[in-house]
């Protein structure tokens, strides 16, 4: 066990300590959600669906509590963090429904009765990052308890607060004790033992490529169920016959919100040559009155980054840092806290600027030739979590959507997630879907029974 410092982003001062715990304590943990998840599965399913409705009240009751421990923790500005904590009632309530409508199916056969059944795995072990704590979590454990699963939860070294509350207020709705354990500490350590503890039999990783890559090479070990939801590097394509004001207008949203922390930020936007300029001009208004500040107001549309380390490695991507050209800047405070201006670029295509994901608010913008070209450039990444065009042509539209190599496009919005639709990357994005109505189902076995029936002779 060991103690580490959280620090409040919004002005760099310890405001909290948690204990990380160690590989015996992570065992200890792991049996007592294997011996639950038996009790668990003793609910029949309308007990089981009363209690993730229990929850989701409890989620609701406790939504300023949590918006508040978000912010202090992460730096989210306060509207988004109260949205965040309503998001993980509505997935409670939205997976409530599962536990009566996990369905199996009758398969004509000969010679008897087939029958399948949608058998939980037994213990889950999820792996959150430190960007969207709380909701990330609940795509996790929602569906998994109501799949009929244990889970024990990881929370990112920076942002453990939410999701140890959530573990609280499940507790007090109702979930059989060590049923859903948040468990502190660091990646290799307490992540890890996810991966080679046996009794742990899928891991749900969101966080970067490069450890979701090391997590599926030790599952594969176990032959252990992966769900990987990994980074990204999204395009905002905006073709000449587009609502440009429109366009521009929502631009600055798609890629700063959170601070451009964002799985899904549009962090290329692509633009068609004949508009690029004027493009330009109306970005440029949008960017600079886009509102950064103190997280606890109302008003702010983005707060800090999440820390020093991760301030540091996003001003590497300033100009005289790379070769990338500085089109105009947005304001941020001065003094303590982790203050990054949005930023918008002008780079060449193969500036590292528009290749690596920077999970920060700078924005490259790029023009195109033609349809063809902007496919090609949307697609010339390893990337595919997310996307929007832009334009008033539905054959483009569908035909854009169709080629772009993008788990989830958006057409005239930048929109990526909702509960009730699938989440989740194309190519090194990731692997598996999360949200949607089939999330439970990524965490169970089908299982195949044969009944034979005699013949009455
Ligand atoms: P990260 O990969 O550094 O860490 C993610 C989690 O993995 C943390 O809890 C960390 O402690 C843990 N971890 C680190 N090393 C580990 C190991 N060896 N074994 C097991 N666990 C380990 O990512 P981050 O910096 O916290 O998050 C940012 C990244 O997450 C970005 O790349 C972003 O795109 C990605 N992300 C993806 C999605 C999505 O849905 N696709 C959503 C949010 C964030």
């Amino acid at each position: 066990m060991s103690t580490f410092e959280l620090v409040n982003p919004a002005d760099a001062t310890v405001f909290e300590t948690v204990e990380h715990l160690g590989i015996e304590q992570v065992d200890d943990a792991i049996a007592r959600a294997a011996a639950a998840q038996k009790r668990w599965a003793g609910f029949s399913p309308a007990e089981r669906a009363d209690v993730l409705r229990a929850f989701a009240s409890a989620v609701d009751a406790d939504r300023e509590n949590l918006a508040q421990l978000e912010t202090r923790n992460s730096g989210h500005p306060v509207s988004q963090s109260r949205w965040e904590a309503g998001h993980v009632r509505d997935v409670l309530t939205y997976y409530s429904a599962a536990p009566e409508r996990m369905l199996g199916v009758q398969i004509p056969v000969a010679g008897g009765i087939d029958v399948t059944f949608h058998e939980p795995l037994g213990v889950v072990g999820i792996i959150t990052p430190w960007n969207f704590p709380m909701t990330i979590a609940s795509w996790g454990f929602a569906p998994a308890l109501a799949a009929g699963n244990a889970v024990v939860l990881k929370p990112a070294e920076w942002t453990p607060l939410t999701s140890l509350r959530l573990a609280e207020l499940g507790l007090s709705a109702g979930l059989p004790e060590g049923l859903f354990q948040v468990l502190p500490g660091t990646g290799p350590v307490v992540g890890d033992r996810f991966v080679t503890n046996e009794t742990v039999r899928k891991i749900v990783f969101t966080g970067s490529t490069a450890v979701g890559k090391q997590i599926m090479a030790g599952c594969s070990r176990q032959v252990k169920r992966v769900t990987l939801e990994l980074g990204g590097k999204s395009a905002n394509i905006v073709f000449a016959d587009a609502d440009l004001e429109a366009a521009a207008l929502a631009a600055p949203g798609a890629v700063f919100e959170n601070a451009g922390q964002d799985c899904c930020a549009r962090s290329r936007i692509l633009v068609e040559r004949t508009v690029y300029d004027r493009f330009l001009e109306l970005l440029e208004p949008a960017v600079r009155g886009y509102r950064v500040g103190d997280p606890a107001q109302e008003s702010t549309e983005m707060g800090p980054l999440v820390s020093a380390a991760h301030l540091a490695k996003v001003e590497g991507y300033l100009p005289g840092a790379s070769d990338a050209t500085l089109a105009f800047r947005g304001t941020a405070p001065d003094g303590p806290g982790f203050w990054f201006a949005p930023t918008v670029l002008t780079p060449d295509r193969t500036d590292r600027a528009v290749t690596d994901e920077i999970f920060g608010p700078v924005v490259s913008v790029l023009p195109f030739d033609d349809e063809a070209d902007a496919i090609a450039l949307a697609n010339a990444t390893s990337y595919g979590l997310s996307g929007s065009l832009w334009t008033n042509d539905l054959g483009r539209a569908i035909r854009v959507s169709r080629a772009v190599e993008a788990g989830n496009l958006s057409v005239n919005s930048n929109s990526s997630v909702r509960y009730s639709t699938p989440f989740g990357g194309f190519k090194q994005s990731g692997l598996g879907r999360e949200l949607g109505p089939d999330a439970p189902l990524a965490f169970t076995e089908t299982k195949n029974v044969f009944l034979a029936i005699p013949d009455a002779s």
